[in-house]
This record gives structure tokens, sequence and C-alpha cells, in this order.
């Protein structure tokens, strides 16, 4: 039987063993040494697939930490985008219900004091162009208003006065204007109204009032009693605010529920 060297390397000592035709001497210890290399390159191996995992799963972990907190980030944005969207749209109706209340009278939804003179003057300056159209300025007050209050207190005088100014509403046309003046007046802006057609347009109004359903069987129908005038091209709206409320004052002298113009 042939020996190996044992100083012989393990390779050389195995390719030994391989070409021998009967196995030498020491083959068995050879084939232990290899073995016993074998399992540490296999544990060697183990250890160096556990690194690699430990490794990928950290760097998973990292990922998604990334990811989790991008996506908060984004659902923080996302929440500021709609609470500041909210915000624009609760200010957007904050400002028309303001541009409203400062421009509309709250009983009678009619355009108020306010609204009605920008109206006014800017109808005059446009009569004062060349060629500016003239309107009609009207002035109704309701006849014993008071009298309604004393009798049947003040929410009855409220429902009164909201009677009113429906039926007046009903009778403009598109580009007419009403609004609530003050206390029981209403002033009316009629744009393109000449001096044939102001008589029977106030007119129309008184007979639209007196003609509206009662707001209860023991309170009459209301009447009005109306001051109309045409604005002069050039002179103020006041000097016509005036002269539509001297024609009142006649209206009322003359007896009330009658229309009169200056
Ligand atoms: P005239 O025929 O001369 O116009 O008599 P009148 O009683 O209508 O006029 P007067 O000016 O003496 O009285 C107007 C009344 O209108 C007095 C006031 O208390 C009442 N009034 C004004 N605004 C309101 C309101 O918003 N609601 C109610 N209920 N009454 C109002
Ligand atoms: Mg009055
Ligand atoms: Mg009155």
């Amino acid at each position: 039987m042939q020996q190996c060297p044992p100083e012989d390397s393990l390779e050389r000592r195995i390719e030994a063993i391989l070409n021998a035709d009967t196995p030498p001497d020491g083959w068995k210890e050879a084939l232990g040494k290899l073995f016993e290399r074998y399992l540490d390159q296999q544990r060697l191996l183990d250890r160096l697939t556990h690194i690699a995992d430990r490794f990928q799963a950290a760097e998973r972990e990292r990922s998604q930490g990334y990811m989790a907190s991008y996506e908060k980030k984004v659902r923080q944005l996302e929440k500021i985008v709609r609470i500041s969207d909210q915000y624009q749209t609760m200010l957007h109706q904050l400002k028309e219900r303001l541009e409203h209340a400062s421009n509309y009278d709250s009983l009678t939804g009619l355009p108020n004091r306010r609204y009605m003179t920008v109206r006014l003057e800017e109808a005059a300056s446009q009569a004062a162009r060349k060629n500016g159209n003239g309107f009609a300025v009207m002035i109704a007050d309701i006849d014993h208003f008071k009298a309604v209050n004393d009798n049947f207190g003040h929410a009855a005088g409220d429902r009164q006065l909201k009677a009113v100014a429906r039926a007046l509403e009903l009778s403009l046309r598109e580009y007419d204007l009403c609004a609530r003046w003050g206390g029981e007046e209403f002033l009316f802006l009629f744009p393109a109204c000449d001096q044939t057609s102001a008589p029977v347009v106030a007119e129309r109004l008184r007979k639209n009032v007196s003609a509206a359903p009662r707001i209860s069987d023991n309170i009459a129908t209301p009447t009005v009693s109306i001051g109309y005038t045409l604005h002069r091209p050039g002179e103020s709206i006041d000097a016509t605010l005036l002269r539509a409320d001297e024609a009142l004052y006649k209206a009322k002298d003359a007896g009330r529920n009658c229309a009169i113009g200056m």
C-alpha cells in the first residue's frame, strides 16, 4: 500500500489518492481533513448568508421607514391643502354674505338705500352724457302705517311691510329697480321712463298694492301714496329726490292712495 507524505498539502494528498489504483495509507485522515475543511467552509457560507440576509432585512426596513414617513408627510400636506380650500370657501361665502347684507334689506329682501343711492348716481352720470337716457324716480309711502303697528303689533307691521314689498316688486320690469328707502318708504328707479309712461307706471304700482292679498282677515289691505318725477340731465340726484318727496307730500295732502308727479 502507498503512503501519502504527511507534509504534503491536503490537495496533493487527495489528488494522489484519486490517482492511486488502491487507496494509499492515510487516505482516511486526508478524507477526514477534507470533510472538516468542507464543514468549515459550509459554516462560513452559512454565516455569510446570515449576514447578507440581515443586511437585506435592515435595508428593507429602512426603505419602508422612508416610505412610511414620506406617505405621512403627503397626508399632512393633503390635509393642509383641504383646510386651506375650506378656509378659502368660507372666506368667499363670508364676503358674499357681507356684501349682500350691506346692499339688501333683511326684512323685505329688497335692495337697501345704500345700493339704490349708488345706482341713482350711476343713472345720473349716464343721463348727463350726450344722448344719455332719462329716468324716472318714484317714492311710495304706505298710508297710515303707524296704525297697523299700534293696533296689531310690530310683527303684523313687519308682515304688512313684506307684503307691500312683494306687490311692488311684482310690478317691475326687468331693468326697473325698487329699494326699501327707509321705514315704510320705497324708492324706484325706472330707466327709459318719460312724461307719458311715468304716470302710467305710478298708477300701476298704486293699484297693485291695493289689490294685494290681505295679511290677515282683520287687517285692511294697505294703500300707498306715490310721488314721482323725471330726472333732469345735469341736475344732482338730491335735487331729483327732493322733487319726488314734494310730490309725495302733495299726494298725502290730496287724501293719500294716489300718485302725483312733479
Ligand atoms: P302716513 O300716511 O302719513 O304716511 O302715515 P304713517 O303712519 O304711515 O306714517 P308715520 O311716519 O307716522 O309712521 C310710520 C311708521 O312706520 C312708524 C314706524 O314705527 C313704522 N315703521 C318703520 N319701520 C318699520 C319696520 O321695519 N317695521 C314695522 N313694523 N314698523 C316700522
Ligand atoms: Mg313715511
Ligand atoms: Mg306712511
